[in-house]
């Protein structure tokens, strides 16, 4: 007997079966299912031949039809068969509003996949890379770039008028070491609520010149780092700005890690001259904070280093210092405790610890602030790690905006999902 590549199934069953799997229902009907066993692929046409009448996708009168075009559909596969919706979708002449497409009830204009598909892309998506999704689900990397996108632009599009209080600025490196994107976070639900490119007076201004006046005047603290374009963007939007600028604990920390860093490096590199290998790998043991040394480390290498008279040592010792000066409740202790931090720094004579206290000086009132409103650097240090991740989860953005779009995908807190998506009685819930 001769295998059946190719067959048509007209029986009602398998029409009925179909309209069921795939959640539709009247005018809505399966008319024919094509299935390819060499393929692995099935067809399913969907036609809503009897409706004379359909309602307009502008005011939703029912207006008489007009044409229809044939369009495809990607759906979930069928038995492990590559599922394919094709449907002759009818436009109606509506009065007022012209010829249009009628909506259908499985998927989003303009998308080629069904709503449930996306949604299942999008669950891949959230836990896994873009080229995994898209070898997982047989689709192109630009198809995959493609619901994320959507999802991103749906997500934005519902997102209610923002209600700021407490915000970051951060910036992320992208891809190279000297590229960057901005992005502006919610410090009270954690939630990126912009993100830009570069990381310039321009890359905050965006975000500002998007909110309301009564939505500059509503936030009360903006932590960020020491360098000066977000702080003149901000000083240009938000009123009373200087009592609201906030140079948080991490950021004060990381300038003055780096510091500690250039005086390992330089001294490294005089005791290397001399044949001295006593700094080599010892970075680490400098910047990380002791309680999260390794115990063993921290009592042994770490502690013959810090006992000799090196010039990391004190360095080291002076940044140390710093980290217990933030408990401050009155901002006149908290300014004489880092006055008097910043006199010692400045008599070490280690230029790279010299000029972050010239910067702390400069940025002092910052500082306090940050004291002072409780900006903690929590949200900052963790909206950092989790860009990252998101950065290795994409292993290589083919473009600054696809890493906006991820960003966005997985740290802005949007409503991705695409409407309708239910429809299917499959087991597929929101999560
Ligand atoms: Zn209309």
């Amino acid at each position: 007997m001769q295998v059946i590549g190719r067959a048509i199934l007209r029986g009602m069953k398998d029409r009925e079966l179909y309209a069921q799997i795939l959640g539709i229902g009247p005018p809505w009907a399966v008319s024919d299912v094509e299935l390819d066993v060499k393929d692995g692929s099935v067809e399913v046409h969907v036609d809503a031949r009897d409706a004379k009448k359909l309602p307009c996708p502008e005011c939703d009168k029912t207006c008489p039809r007009y044409d229809h075009r044939a369009r495809r559909w990607r759906h979930l596969d069928t038995c492990q068969f590559r599922t394919i919706l094709v449907a002759e979708v009818p436009r109606v002449e509506c009065p007022e509003h012209g010829v249009h497409q009628v909506k259908v009830p499985w998927g989003e204009e303009g998308s080629r996949f069904t709503a449930l598909f996306e949604a299942v892309a999008i669950d891949w998506l959230r836990e896994a890379s873009l080229s995994a999704v898209s070898r997982r689900l047989q689709l192109s990397w630009s198809e995959v770039a493609g619901i994320q996108k959507r999802a991103v632009a749906r997500g934005l599009a519902r997102r209610p008028a923002l209600k700021l209080s407490r915000i970051g600025i951060d910036e992320t490196s992208f891809q190279k070491r000297h590229e960057y994107v901005t992005a502006v976070s919610d410090s009270t639900t954690g939630d990126v609520v912009y993100v830009a490119d570069g990381r310039k007076k321009e890359s905050v201004e965006g975000f500002y010149e998007s909110l309301t006046p009564t939505q500059l005047e509503a936030i009360e603290v903006v932590a960020m780092d020491m360098a000066g374009p977000y702080i003149s963007a901000t000083r240009d939007h938000v009123p009373d700005a200087d009592d609201k600028i906030a140079f948080d604990r991490f950021h004060v920390a990381k300038l003055l890690g780096d510091a500690v860093d250039k005086v390992r490096r330089d001294e490294h590199r005089a005791f290397m001259k001399d044949g001295d290998w006593t700094l080599k790998g010892s970075k680490y043991l400098w910047l990380k904070n002791p309680e999260n040394l390794d115990a063993a480390v921290a009592d042994s290498t770490f502690e013959i280093l810090k006992g000799m008279a090196l010039k990391t040592a004190r360095a080291w010792a002076i940044k140390e210092h710093a980290r217990f000066l933030w408990h401050y409740v009155s901002r006149a202790w908290a300014k004489r405790a880092w006055t008097k931090w910043i006199g010692w720094a400045m008599r070490s004579k280690l230029e790279p610890i010299k000029k972050a206290a010239r910067t702390i000086r400069k940025r002092l009132r910052g500082i306090l602030n940050a004291i002072v409103l409780g900006a903690t650097n929590a949200t900052a240090e963790s909206l950092n790690a989790k860009i990252q991740r998101v950065k290795r989860m994409a292993c290589g953005f083919r473009n600054r905006k696809r890493f906006r779009n991820a960003i966005y995908f997985h740290l802005g807190g949007l409503d991705l999902y695409p409407d309708g998506y239910l429809l299917s009685p499959c087991t597929h819930t929101r999560v």
